[in-house]
């Protein structure tokens, strides 16, 4: 029969509605399928593949997922054990509530104490309940199967899988005992949220120990089971995801951005289906059930922060972030499980990190303030010390003004208040205004001279015991009866202890850096620094490397000049002239006034802002924007976000985008240009091995044509002149030809300076932590950092003072005001150039626009008839097409302006 129309009859017909004929049938097709999968089981042992089922140390299951993964070297030297030890959240059986292990053993797996791995009577349920459907909605896989499955397979739905986790189900079977099975997969089960085992989601959902939970509380975590990611009973949002009619029990500052947790009423009718099954089940009580199905389960849930687990250093993250990708993908499972498995799973991981440079780097970013000694940071106080924005809105709480020596927060009279009902009404504006939550504002202070400032997060306070007010926050008093240790009351003011709210106590002093290193034949990166303080005690590590800032300038070779070039050449002009729009002058340019005509090479030497506007309008925003998804660059689309996008001339042409880009993904746009075009993604990871030694990843140089070699060698040699002679030079170092472009955001608070040489791709960031703290004379400290960053690269290689320049290039001589090829007279007033071209886009046309006109001396006007000769005098004048009219532009004339005289001489008669 076929199998198609078999399927969609059974997708008519339900099960209950067949005649006894058809169930006599589907009978027979359910036990032919059984045998026929006991069969395959031996069938495809015999074909192999129970022989590439992963080896495994079954009597060693229960440590299997709690080794130490290892970081090693090209060379196979040990860098690094990867400290595992908030992962560690192990519980022997006895300490796990009865009533959790009869809830998720009647959830999932009810025969477990009869089946011998596998569970047949499931399976045929299941197949039933899959042929019912018409798709696989239903697995039938025992504790044991989904044991094995997370320890040791993939989460590929396939039938190979399928084979291997129930042979391995089978041998785990017999050699541990239901108890020890039990007990394993009690501490290894996903239960959504980042936490797995049951420890780790008992203090994730409620904020206590596994054993302190109530049959109802065991119920809800049990349901979870089926679908971490459908079930758990708290679900974290960004703000953006909000819809705004949930229900919010907490917030908090998680890697930079706030997070909200909201109850999840899906896991509530879930855990209603787990009691009923245990009743059913006959393993509670009328009673217990009773009891557990009236218990506000909801009103327990207590979300604490969960610890975000960082690596000791900036290299060892990124590391860790790439590794995580690669289990990620290889296994098929979520980030946050891909997590765990990294720090649990005992891989052999091999890094491309150069320890002599890597460790070279640390020590140039730790010598930072020396290098940008000149450099000052531009912000505002107000009268209690705190720093302030434009609008008045603080950034920093000057740290003493609310935090004593310990970092306790003190509250003088003014800002607390108590009520007769014994609530505390605080009315600090340190909580973020305006916002539904409890999140404390960062604090600063000085040392060193320097500025240093603190992360500080949300206060800990359950939902329900506090009400947040549009200025104040009112902590109830039962909260308060019960927490006696909350606050304590002083000479008028009050101390609440730093047990209540999150603070890393380790200061980081601003502005910050970050460098990175790349090698461009293979794309691996040699070294990152993401921070100063290069080895981090705090226990998150903000990596500067990989967070988003506007880039500025650095952006236009990659959004502007990279598309332009496929249809336009380095000669092609734009005037830098004011740009009026309604009267009013947009794009600042980063020098006083306008340079007037500029070539493509000059405007970027010039960094002149209004011919790149020019320039990517003539472009247009699809081209840019098209190149700019080549590099897979994430910008704020105009689909998604139509208030705030990044599809404007000021965030493509000038690089000050919404969001903006990392260190890493700038780089990479560089790397392609010094690949000759061709993209690859930068990866600091060589090879991983899984704990029994098996190969899950090898790094494979995949690349991919983005640009011509020919455009790829126009920017090379425009970034060249760029890092010579344009305002980016002095990273130039003697044996190595360099190219490089510096960029600062509008706010001149974010500098890149983004380059390469034959060798290797290099980009440094500079930027105080806060986006609103500006940069004072940062750039030559930056250039700097970034040349002895090269330094530390270039160490030992051999010289090479030229970029190849491939075949279908040629040179011209052209006329840097009109674009077309040079003449004597573009020559003599120094306005002629060699440029180079793709061979057929040259310029064939002469320059017209250069002209050497006689004056007259005593008038400045064209040499009359009736001029003395002594008067008389030749001048070169450029005529602009069309005609530049200063009335036109609030009366700015640009640096090149001249008034071509048209009349002849006044003084002499002729034209009066
Ligand atoms: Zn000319
Ligand atoms: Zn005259």
């Amino acid at each position: 029969m076929d199998k198609q129309i078999f399927k969609d009859r059974l997708k008519i017909k339900s099960f209950k509605s067949l005649d006894k004929k058809s169930k006599i049938k589907l009978a027979i097709l359910l036990v032919a399928f059984i045998l026929a999968f006991i069969g395959a089981l031996f069938a495809f042992g015999a074909l192999g593949i129970i022989k590439t089922s992963p080896k495994t140390d079954l009597s060693n299951l229960s440590a299997s997922f709690d080794q130490t993964s290892t970081i090693y070297n090209e060379h196979g030297d040990l860098l690094e054990n990867v400290e595992a030890k908030e992962y560690r959240t192990i519980v022997s059986l006895d300490q796990i509530p009865d009533s959790l292990v009869k809830a998720i053993v009647s959830i999932e797996d009810q025969r477990f104490y009869k089946h011998p791995g596998i569970d047949l009577k499931s399976i045929m349920g299941s197949f039933i309940t899959n042929l019912k459907a018409g798709r696989i909605v239903r697995g039938g896989s025992t504790l044991t199967q989904q044991l094995v499955k997370n320890v040791y397979l993939t989460n590929d739905r396939d039938f190979d899988r399928k084979i291997k986790e129930a042979y391995l189900a089978l041998r785990v079977e017999s050699h541990l005992n239901k108890n020890e099975i039990l007990e394993a997969y009690l501490n290894r089960i996903n239960l959504g949220q980042g936490a797995y085992g049951v420890q780790a989601a008992a203090w994730t959902y409620f904020s206590k120990d596994v054993s302190e939970l109530s049959l109802a509380e065991s119920a809800l975590l049990a349901g979870i089971a089926k679908s971490p990611a459908e079930y758990p009973p708290i679900k974290r949002y960004s703000q953006k995801d909000l819809k705004g009619n949930e229900e919010i029990l907490a917030s908090g500052d998680i890697s930079g951005e706030n997070m909200y947790f909201v109850k999840n009423e899906k896991a509530f009718e879930r855990q209603k289906i787990v009691l009923n099954k245990m009743l059913q089940l006959g393993v509670i009580s009328k009673k217990d059930y009773e009891v557990a199905i009236k218990e506000n389960t909801a009103e327990h849930l207590k979300p604490g922060l969960k610890k975000f687990h960082t690596m000791s250093s900036y290299s060892s993250d990124y590391i860790a972030k790439g590794a995580i990708e690669i289990i990620s993908n290889f296994y098929k499972v979520s980030p946050d499980e891909a997590q765990h498995k990294f720090f649990t799973g005992g891989f052999k991981i091999f890094t491309s990190i150069d320890e002599r440079m890597q460790e070279d780097t640390e020590s140039l970013f730790k010598n930072f303030y020396k290098l940008l000694s000149q450099g000052s940071l531009n912000y505002t106080l107000d009268n209690s010390g705190n720093i302030i924005d434009k609008n008045g809105d603080v950034i920093y709480f000057n740290r003493w003004g609310f935090f004593d020596q310990d970092f306790n927060l003190k509250l003088a009279g003014k800002n607390f208040e108590k009520t007769p009902s014994g609530d505390l009404l605080l009315t600090s504006g340190i909580f973020t205004k305006g916002s539904d939550n409890l999140d404390l504002v960062d604090i600063w202070e000085e040392i060193d001279d320097r500025l240093n400032t603190y992360s500080v997060g949300s206060l800990r306070v359950p939902k329900d015991q506090v009400e947040i007010g549009l200025n104040y926050i009112n902590i109830k008093s039962s909260f308060l009866k019960d927490k006696k240790d909350f606050y304590k009351e002083e000479n008028g003011s009050i101390t609440i202890s730093k047990k209540y709210f999150q603070i890393d106590e380790k200061p980081s002093p601003q502005p910050q850096g970050a460098g990175l290193i790349i090698e461009n034949e293979t794309g691996l990166v040699r070294a990152i620094v993401g921070g100063l303080d290069v080895k981090s005690s705090s226990k998150m590590i903000l990596n500067r490397a990989l967070s988003q800032r506007s880039p500025g300038s650095s952006l236009k070779p990659l959004s502007v000049m990279a598309p332009l070039l496929k249809k336009d050449t380095l000669a092609s002009i734009q005037d830098d002239i004011p740009i009026i729009v309604d009267g009013e002058i947009l794009y600042k340019n980063p020098y006083p006034g306008y340079k007037g005509l500029l070539t493509l090479r000059r405007a970027l030497e010039y960094n002149s802002n209004t011919a790149f506007v020019k320039f990517f309008e003539k472009l247009g925003m699809n081209e840019s924007l098209n190149f700019l998804k080549e590099l897979g660059y994430d910008y704020v689309d105009h689909q998604k976000d139509n208030y705030k996008n990044d599809e404007t001339a000021d965030s493509l042409a000038l690089g000050n985008m919404v969001k903006g880009l990392s260190l890493e993904e700038l780089t990479r746009g560089y790397l392609a240009i010094a690949r000759d075009g061709a993209y690859i993604e930068p990866s600091c990871i060589l090879k991983i091995e899984d704990s029994s030694g098996s190969v899950i990843y090898e790094h494979k140089k995949k690349e991919r044509e983005i640009l011509d070699k020919k455009i790829a060698f126009l920017l090379k040699s425009a970034l060249s002149t760029n890092a010579s002679r344009g305002f980016s030079k002095g990273v130039k170092l003697r044996n190595y030809a360099t190219a490089g472009c510096l960029g600062v955001n509008k706010f001149n608070s974010t500098i890149f300076y983004e380059g390469f040489t034959p060798y290797y791709t290099l980009g440094i960031y500079v930027g105080a932590d806060s986006p609103k703290i500006g940069l004072t004379n940062y750039e030559e400290g930056s250039i700097d950092l970034f040349r002895e960053m090269s330094k530390i690269a270039h160490r030992n290689l051999p010289a090479v003072k030229e970029f190849q320049v491939p075949q279908g290039i040629i040179q011209k001589y052209i006329c840097e005001k009109s674009g077309m090829l040079g003449t004597t007279i573009c020559e003599e007033v120094e306005d002629g150039i060699l440029e180079y071209f793709i061979a057929g886009t040259e310029p064939t046309q002469y320059c017209k626009g250069h002209i050497k006109l006689e004056i007259c001396k005593d008038s400045d006007r064209l040499f009359g008839l009736d001029c003395p000769k002594k008067s008389k005098e030749e001048k070169i004048f450029f005529r602009r097409e069309p005609e530049y009219i200063p009335s036109k532009y609030k009366g700015i004339l640009p640096d090149d302006y001249q008034y071509v005289p048209e009349l002849y001489c006044n003084v002499h008669g002729g034209d009066k």
